[in-house]
C-alpha cells in the first residue's frame, strides 16, 4: 500500500504585481492506494493550487509544511521525478505538445517508470493500447496525432484518461476532469477512472459539481474553503452540499469566509 500525505501545507504565488499572495493556509490530508478521495469547494479556494503544488509546478512556493510519498518528502523532486515515483496529474487545461505523437509520449512515459534495460515490449504496449482505446470509445488514429494538438475539449479529457490507464500511476490527481464534458463523455471518462480502481491505485478528484461523484463514487470527500480543508465526510456529503450550497456549510461551521 502506498501513502500520500499532505502536512500543514502553506503555499504562496506571486501575483501580477510580483506580490506574494497566500493561497493554501495549512492543508492536511492522508491518502492511501485503494481509496478515491474528492475535493470539493467553491471557485478560487486553492484546489488547483494544491494539485499543481503536489506535482511540483515551480510557480507555487511552499512556505511551510511537507508532502510525503511513502514517508519520503517529494518537495525537492522535479516534476519528472515525481511522475517516475508514481504520481500523475490530469490538468484542467492539458497542454498541446506539437511534434510528439500520443503514442510516442505514452511509451516514453511508461518506460520512464521501468528499469532502463527493460522497456515495455511493443506487442504488450499495443495490446494494452487497443484495450484501453476500446474502453474509452476512442478512435485508433488518436494515437498517431500530436499530443493534444487540435484535440477538442472532450478528446483532451479522454486522452488524459487514456494516459492514466496506460501509465498506471500509484496516485492520480484529476483536476476538474468533468469540466466541459457532455453526459456521454462524462460516462466514458468515469468508466476509465473506475477501471483503475483497486488496491494499487489512489485518486484525488477535484470538482465543484456533485454530478461527477455520481459516476465515480469517492470514499472520502474533503471540502476546501479559503485555502483550508474545512470538513471531511463520506460520499453522502456531496448530495448535501449540492442541496444546501457552500453557504449552508459556512453557516454550519460558523465560518466567516
Ligand atoms: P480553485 O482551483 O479552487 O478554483 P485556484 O487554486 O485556481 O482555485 O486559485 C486560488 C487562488 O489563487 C485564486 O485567487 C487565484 O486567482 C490565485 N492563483 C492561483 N494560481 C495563481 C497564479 N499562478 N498567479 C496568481 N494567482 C494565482
Ligand atoms: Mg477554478
Ligand atoms: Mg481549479
Amino acid at each position: 500500500m502506498a501513502t500520500l500525505e499532505i502536512k500543514d501545507l502553506h503555499v504562496e504565488v506571486q501575483d501580477k504585481e510580483k506580490k506574494f499572495k497566500k493561497i493554501l493556509k495549512g492543508v492536511n490530508m492522508v491518502m492511501h492506494t485503494g481509496e478515491i478521495h474528492a475535493i470539493m469547494g467553491p471557485n478560487g479556494t486553492g484546489k488547483s493550487t494544491l494539485s499543481e503544488t503536489i506535482m511540483g509546478n515551480p510557480k507555487y512556493h511552499i512556505t511551510q509544511g511537507d508532502i510525503l510519498l511513502n514517508g519520503e518528502s517529494i518537495l525537492n523532486m522535479t516534476v519528472d521525478e515525481r511522475a517516475r515515483k508514481g504520481l500523475f496529474l490530469a490538468m484542467q487545461y492539458p497542454a498541446e505538445v506539437p511534434g510528439v505523437t500520443n503514442s510516442e509520449f505514452l511509451r516514453a512515459a511508461i518506460n520512464a517508470r521501468r528499469p532502463e534495460n527493460d522497456p515495455i515490449p511493443i506487442s504488450d504496449f499495443l495490446s494494452e493500447l487497443d484495450k484501453n482505446l476500446a474502453l474509452l470509445d476512442m478512435k485508433e488514429n488518436m494515437i498517431d496525432r500530436y499530443l493534444n494538438e487540435g484535440f477538442s475539449g472532450g478528446e483532451k479529457k479522454r486522452n488524459e484518461i487514456l494516459q492514466l490507464l496506460m501509465i498506471k500511476p500509484s496516485f492520480a490527481i484529476l483536476d476538474e476532469i468533468d469540466s466541459g464534458l457532455d453526459i456521454d463523455a462524462l460516462r466514458v471518462v468515469s468508466r476509465g477512472v473506475n477501471a483503475m480502481r483497486g488496491n494499487q491505485f489512489g485518486a484525488l478528484m477535484i470538482t465543484h459539481y456533485q454530478r461527477l461523484l455520481d459516476y465515480i463514487v469517492p470514499d472520502i470527500i474533503h471540502v476546501m474553503m479559503d485555502g483550508r480543508v474545512v470538513k471531511d465526510g463520506g460520499p453522502e456529503m456531496a448530495k448535501k452540499l449540492e442541496k444546501e450550497g457552500y453557504a449552508g456549510l459556512r453557516d454550519e461551521l460558523g465560518l466567516d469566509i
